[in-house]
């Protein structure tokens, strides 16, 4: 098989913007322009795009008949429907969006938005979290600040998250009632607009998007089967796809892959950059999450990446 098959190479996107500076440069978050280039720069370097789902079942099939492009969205931000949509329509192509199945039925946002919209809401000029002094004067700061907290928050269980995103909110003199939320997390009449659309098509992406890794057996399995019942009620007959939160190889294990098999899951969705040249290892689908400055060129031109392809 793999020596004559086409590469199907996924991208992974989360929010859409007006302009990167609303999300305070965050990685997740890319501007509508962004997307729009993304995807006429595919084309340009003689790739096609296509569905994930149909992508998926000609690669299994040994039938791409060029190397193939497919779009997904983590998270199921609302701009992705009011930004996204658009520029998906023009290009005639259909995206996948992965979502985290409680926040679309709970209203809350994503912890990593709260901590963005928190900075960005906060009228003080310097703060002291967890005993350390933060400056915020200047949006440089800001951003910087944004990284260093997301990335200390990353790593603890998901109910000291929740803890320490209010205690940040009482450092930055913030009430958090009734804010409505430029991060917002698409409704489920959302969703159901967003299915008859044409323009997309769900995954699971857990149910609290706490990272796999960090949870006891139970609990995992709660997740997990909590996201796929959601699913599989909003895209009934679909094969059902799942996308690990945070997706690189130390946010997932085998325990995930026993349960996704266990419920029919077709296939799962690392963050593991790279092409895939065939559907073996169903599980652990190679995925290049894009940023503001990631370049589609380098994604999709660089031999590195099909060589490495071929090795596994
Ligand atoms: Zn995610």
């Amino acid at each position: 098989m793999g020596l004559l098959s086409n590469p199907l190479v996924i991208l992974g996107y989360h929010g859409i913007v007006d302009d990167h500076r609303d999300a305070l440069d965050d990685f997740c978050f890319v501007d509508v322009n962004k997307l729009r280039a993304d995807l006429k720069s595919v084309s340009e370097l003689g790739w096609q795009l296509k569905g994930l789902r149909e992508g998926m079942s000609e690669l299994a099939e040994g039938k791409l008949s060029k190397p193939t492009v497919a779009i997904t969205f983590d998270d199921g931000f609302s701009s992705v429907l009011n930004r996204g949509k658009l520029v998906l329509e023009e290009f005639g192509v259909k995206a996948t969006i992965f979502l985290p199945t409680r926040f679309v039925t709970n209203g809350r946002t994503l912890w990593f938005t709260d901590v963005i919209s928190a900075l960005k809401r906060t009228k003080l000029k310097e703060f002291v979290f967890l005993g350390r002094a933060f400056r915020i004067e200047s949006y440089v700061e800001r951003v910087q600040v944004n990284r260093k907290i997301q990335n200390f928050l990353r790593c603890l269980h998901p109910i000291a998250i929740d803890e320490m995103i209010s205690e940040l909110h009482s450092s930055l003199h913030l009430n958090v009632t009734d804010v409505k939320s430029e991060f917002a997390i698409m409704n489920l009449l959302d969703c159901e607009r967003a299915m008859s659309s044409g323009v997309f098509d769900f995954g699971a992406h857990s149910a609290s998007h706490a990272i796999h890794s960090q949870m006891d057996h139970a609990e995992l399995s709660r997740e997990i089967d909590e996201s796929l019942n959601m699913i599989s009620s909003l895209s009934l007959n679909c094969p059902l796809l799942y996308a690990y939160p945070n997706g690189r190889r130390q946010d997932f294990s085998t325990r995930c892959e026993e349960i996704l098999a266990r419920n029919n899951v077709a296939c799962a969705l690392t963050t593991i950059p790279g092409w895939n040249f065939e559907l073996r290892k169903r599980f652990q689908l190679k995925r290049f999450c894009i940023g503001r400055n990631t370049n589609i060129s380098d994604v999709l031109s660089s031999w590195r990446w099909r060589f490495l392809g071929r090795l596994v």
